[in-house]
């Protein structure tokens, strides 16, 4: 039995999977229940009466080739979220196994967590920095710890973990646990993706989202790479048809090579934009501090966070109260828009 089999839930290992109708695209289909006729509005190319092809095909060859890793190593869900839901539902037994979290840092780790039952431990991010701090991850570690969530560059706190950190716990985790590194940020980052050491630590896995730097949060389109068993293990606890086909025709398009030139425009363009707001608010009065970030937002602490959210929202601008984080009392995350809502955002806040 393979260490994935024997950390993952017995039971799921054990699961025959759902058997979905055949994908056979040459032949005509009076196997599935669908409508022979097209919906009546809201059309896509493929036809919204049929049910789309589980875990695409061209989509996963062509995340793979975005990411860097071989199609079998994927497994994608509407948007990261889902990855997230169906790592905890695949490795936690309900009222047994555990996870840890690293906070301050990305709410969803820990709701997945508890929605299935499973304990959340906290290895806090350390110093005014942020660190990882992979020893006090070991010293939290049990048997019943089946994945460890790290998040780079972090939510809410912008900063990118050092590599050395993140590879030695995953080592130190070899067979024991999955290390998940969230990159939904890391396009705005000058780091690179952890995803070139899949093969040499197979109990690493990444979460990488087209929701955030290609701009698609609407479409819910998110990714897991791992090791492939832990994807074949986890495509059998997916919805068989989790992407909607209206979401795969848009995903393609907008992920097709002519538009390659101005996403990356785009995504430079939000980089300078931070550093011009990560100065302007130093400049402020009634800020204490304004934390350098790797993403699309800045953390901020404020001397009186309720009045800059209530000026924020007199120029009808949202931007978000992370006080209830450890750590961060009074500091609020402010999301890098366009060049007039940035500047409006500072005026709002003289
Ligand atoms: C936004 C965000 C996600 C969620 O991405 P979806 O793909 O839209 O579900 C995942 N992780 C972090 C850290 C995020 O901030």
């Amino acid at each position: 039995m393979s260490w994935i089999s024997r950390i993952a839930r017995a039971d799921i290992v054990a699961l025959q999977a759902y058997e979905h109708a055949a994908w056979e695209p040459g032949l005509e289909r009076l196997h599935a229940n669908e409508s022979p006729w097209p919906s009546l509005a809201a059309e896509t190319g493929a036809g919204l009466n049929r049910y789309p092809e589980p875990q695409p095909r061209v989509l996963l060859e062509r995340l793979a080739q975005l990411y860097g890793v071989t199609p079998g190593r994927i497994l994608v869900g509407r948007g990261s979220d889902e990855a997230i839901d169906v790592l905890t539902r695949g490795f936690c037994r309900a009222g047994q196994d555990a996870v840890i979290i690293c906070p301050p840092t990305f709410g969803m780790y820990a709701i997945a967590a508890r929605i299935q039952g499973a304990r959340v431990l906290s290895a806090p991010l350390r110093g005014v920095d942020f660190a990882l701090d992979a020893e006090a991850v070991l010293d939290r570690w049990t048997p019943e710890v089946k994945l460890v969530f790290l998040c780079s560059p972090n939510n809410p706190t912008g900063n990118l973990l050092s590599e050395a950190p993140v590879l030695q716990l995953a080592r130190a985790l070899t067979e024991k646990a999955l290390v998940v590194v969230d990159e939904a940020y890391l396009e705005f980052s000058c780091g690179i993706s952890l995803a070139r050491h899949l093969e040499q630590l197979p109990n690493l896995a990444i979460l990488r989202t087209l929701s955030k730097a290609h701009a698609l949060a609407g479409a819910r389109c998110g990714a897991l790479l791992a090791h492939p068993e832990v994807i074949a293990l986890l495509r059998k606890v997916i919805p068989p048809y989790a992407i909607a086909q209206s979401s795969l025709e848009a995903v393609i398009n907008a992920l097709d090579p002519i538009h390659s030139a101005e996403s990356a425009a785009r995504i430079e363009r939000i980089r300078a934009e931070r550093e011009r707001m990560f100065e302007g608010l130093r400049e402020l009065r009634g800020i204490e501090h304004v934390w350098a970030s790797q993403a699309n937002f800045l953390l901020a602490r404020f001397e009186d966070p309720g009045s800059a959210l209530s000026r924020a929202r007199g120029a009808r601008l949202l931007i978000r109260d992370v006080g209830g984080y450890p750590g961060l009392n009074r500091c609020l995350r402010i999301t890098i828009g366009t060049r007039e809502q940035d500047t409006r955002l500072l005026e709002s806040l003289q």
